[in-house]
């Protein structure tokens, strides 16, 4: 008789392993981290003996499911907002909250948070990617949890790293300090192709061979991803992944929804992990992963709820239940994905998909100890029929809950027993989470409250020199300024030829600015469009002193590249007007008595405005310049166009709004 350090008996054991074993009054048999021994009941009893025997009461055993994709700490983010776009949810509110929230202790509480969640819910192994994943490592293992942690890199400045040389460096030393460990797996997580360089890749490419650790990345989530790389690189992203040698490491691709036949025969080839999230995809509109034909090509596809900010939990049950459901209702084909291969996805596929089958995902002589045992005696999942055998997994996929779970082991240790969780207190962690969410709260109704914040919040916006001084006149004609401006000798530093297009966003609150949204097509002197610039300009109300012949003013601006498209930043802003006014502008620069002015000639395109107007304009820091400018503006003027001009005090979106007329 061999000594056992726990035995479960009297178990329905749902086995997992090649042959989908099912053993009815069946036993295991642990000692240390491992699994001993699988078989009856009464097989395992004449060959093991223990001090610590658990009657399983007819419950199910099963391996411990596997959420294959996930961001633990945003527990703390679940329900922050909800109902929007991917890039707005995630440029707009994610990326900025989590700019100023994150830190190790942030992580550290969320992933309390999501362990205390998943152990309920009956998962034992989860893959993560975010930021300071040291603290998320850290919380796992302590815990008990088995774990893919990845450490995020992206290109621009993450709540952990200035910089993507910083992200690697970190990722480095946090490979090394993880590596061998029991639980946890380090691995390397650029974000995604869109939000890293070639360069980015590259380097986590190199790290993962290296270290001998996988890749997490997502690919292929939106359309909108696929639809980019067709037309900036003629080729959807798989085979250009493909192309940069990405695929040389191990690789763990989360959603993979825009993915054609050619690129699943890509994944595949390569032994590309592909994670299936069918709650995040549907609630972001992100589309339907084609897991029936990848799974026909034989990838390995596991299931992942993605964080918990965009499900809104990290439970597994109902996870792989919408799988099976979504797959049936998309082929429309109700044999599509029937129960077994949905509880594969969830135990030994997913191991698969993660490269950690040799570790956990059946219940197997040689694997740890992972293990739930799983009450089906219950109303909503009964009564069993016995006369196909498989039933057992229809009552696991269509009707059992993850309240249903009871015990949960994981390398060989109880993280629950009895629904009481052995490693984590619940109550002070609820009680964290609650005063991170006044605090946030308090950071977003500031935010919300103010376009600048707001602005500010998505990155990169740059204040303008704080004084504008400016005059607007109509003219009948603009041939005798061109004239002019060529014969008289002006020092010209430089000149540009644009066609703008302006967004005008307007808001209800009377503080509020103005914000424009202008795109700038540069025209050549053939009059073909060489270049374009998009930029977002909040324009403060103008301010200080108005003179009867001229306008000095003082106001603030705030400039910011407009990455995104003017779509997004209308979801995000929420205005509550917008006009639209098209122009052609000449500009120059020029230097007259030691100042610089920026001399516009512009035409009102679109709605259409007789005439044309000429706006002398110069920008400064400084005070004292703005007035010595303020003086010369006239002179300039008038040498210009002489006294036939009208001053103009309106600003273009006012005289719009007042003179202009849809074009015929
Ligand atoms: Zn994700």
């Amino acid at each position: 008789m061999a000594e056992a350090d726990i035995i479960l008996r009297d178990a329905n054991i749902v086995t997992m392993n090649s042959s989908y074993q099912i053993i009815p009054d069946g036993a295991v048999a642990i000692k240390g981290e491992e699994i001993l021994a699988v078989g009856k009941t009464s097989d395992i009893l004449t060959s093991y003996v223990s001090t610590h025997i658990l009657g399983c009461q007819g419950k199910a055993l099963l391996p411990g499911l596997i959420n294959a994709h996930t961001h633990a700490p945003m527990t703390l983010l679940r329900g922050l907002t909800d109902d929007q776009r991917l890039d707005v949810w995630l440029l707009g509110y994610m990326m900025p909250v989590e700019r100023e929230f994150v830190s190790p202790e942030f992580c550290d509480l969320g992933t309390r948070i999501a362990c205390a969640e998943m152990i309920r819910g009956g998962t034992t192994t989860f893959a993560d990617m975010f930021y300071f994943e040291d603290s998320i490592a850290n919380a796992a293992a302590q815990i008990g949890m088995r774990a893919i942690c990845g450490q995020t890199v992206l290109k621009f400045p993450s709540p952990d790293a200035e910089s993507y040389e910083d992200a690697l460096n970190a990722a480095r030393l946090f490979i090394q300090k993880w590596k061998d460990h029991p639980l946890i797996i380090p691995a390397i997580a650029p974000h995604s192709a869109y939000n890293c360089t070639e360069d980015i890749l590259l380097a986590c490419t190199e790290i993962a061979v290296k270290f001998d650790v996988p890749i997490l990345t997502h690919i292929a989530e939106t359309r909108l991803e696929e639809d980019q790389w067709r037309q900036t690189y003629d080729m959807p992203v798989v085979p250009w992944l493909k192309k940069l040698g990405f695929f040389e490491a191990k690789v763990i691709a989360a959603h993979c929804v825009h993915v054609d036949s050619g690129e699943i025969h890509t994944l595949e080839h390569f032994s590309v992990g592909v994670i299936h999230n069918p709650s995040s995809n549907l609630k972001l509109a992100s589309g339907f992963a084609p897991i029936i034909e990848m799974l026909s090509e034989g990838l390995c596809v596991g299931i992942g709820t993605d964080g918990p900010a965009s499900n809104n939990d990290l439970d597994m049950f109902e996870e792989v239940r919408l799988a099976s459901l979504v797959a049936k209702a998309v082929t429309n084909d109700p044999t599509a994905l029937p129960a077994r291969t949905a509880f594969a996805m969830v135990t030994i596929l997913g191991a698969k998909a993660l490269k950690i089958d040799h570790l956990t995902g059946s219940i197997e002589a040689g694997k740890r100890a992972d293990l739930i045992l799983v009450d089906l005696n219950t109303l909503h999942a009964q009564p069993a029929f016995a006369h196909d055998p498989d039933s057992i997994y229809s009552r696991l996929i269509y009707a059992a809950k993850s309240f249903d779970v009871t015990h949960v082991m994981v390398n060989g240790r109880w993280l629950m027993r009895d629904r009481v969780l052995e490693t984590i207190q619940e109550a002070p962690l609820l009680e964290a989470a609650n005063d991170y969410a006044k605090r946030i709260d308090v950071f977003l109704i500031e935010r919300e409250g103010s376009v600048l914040s707001k602005l500010i919040a998505i990155g990169d916006a740059t204040q303008g020199e704080s004084y504008e001084v400016q005059i607007k006149v109509r003219i009948p004609d603009t041939a005798p300024i061109l004239e002019k401006l060529t014969r008289d000798h002006y020092e010209i530093i430089r000149t540009a030829h644009y066609l703008e297009y302006d967004t005008y966003f307007t808001f209800d609150a009377p503080s509020e600015n103005r914000l424009r949204y202008r795109e700038d097509e540069f025209v050549d002197e053939k009059g073909n469009v060489f270049n374009v610039r998009y930029r977002l300009t909040l324009i403060g109300p103008a301010a200080e002193h108005s003179y009867p012949n001229f306008i000095f003013l003082s106001r603030s601006r705030f400039i910011a590249p407009a990455i995104h498209s003017l779509r997004f930043y209308r979801e995000y802003f929420k205005p509550s007007s917008e006009n639209e006014i098209n122009k052609d502008r000449l500009r120059w620069l020029i230097r007259y008595k030691g100042e610089d002015f920026f001399i516009n000639v512009d035409t009102i395109l679109q709605p259409k405005i007789e005439g044309h107007f000429l706006e002398i304009k110069s920008r400064t820091w400084s005070r004292v310049d703005a007035e010595e400018k303020a003086k010369l503006i006239p002179i300039l003027l008038e040498e210009l166009v002489g006294d036939e001009s009208t001053p103009v005090e309106m600003e273009y979106p006012e005289i719009a709004l007042s003179e202009g007329k849809p074009q015929a």
